[in-house]
């Protein structure tokens, strides 16, 4: 089964909320994961089942990074906020840069997430 990632940063959740209910069924079939309060949006909006790691901020996106880097995820999913600063913008760096370190396929908005869902 996949492994499937999502993350969106604050002013993209609604938009990350909308894109996982229009594709819940595809996305049911996945093992999913989030940093914390992405993962508790799309669980308040959908019947998803997915495993939260902490918030961002504080650490999730640094343990979502290592769980790549074991070769444990499949596919990041990350609406990240381009006009936004970021206190952990370090950490979503380091995310992304492992992301594409170990050739995980990585959507960072959602007309590329609708690609690559299609395709899994
Ligand atoms: P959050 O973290 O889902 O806990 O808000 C996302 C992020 O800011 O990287």
């Amino acid at each position: 089964m996949k492994r499937v990632v999502l993350i969106a940063h604050d002013n993209l959740k609604s938009e990350m909320v909308e894109w996982a209910k229009c594709h819940e069924a595809k996305l049911s079939t996945f093992e999913l994961y989030a940093t914390g309060t992405t993962g508790q949006k799309i669980q308040e909006s959908t019947q998803l089942k997915l495993t939260r790691y902490k918030s961002g901020p504080l650490g999730g996106d640094q343990q979502i990074g290592a769980a790549i880097a074991e070769g444990r995820m499949d596919t990041v999913i990350f609406f990240w906020d381009p006009l936004a600063p970021h206190p952990h913008d370090v950490d979503v760096k380091a995310l992304l840069r492992i992301a594409v370190v170990y050739n995980i396929p990585l959507a960072c908005n959602k007309a590329t997430a609708d690609l690559l869902i299609l395709s899994l």
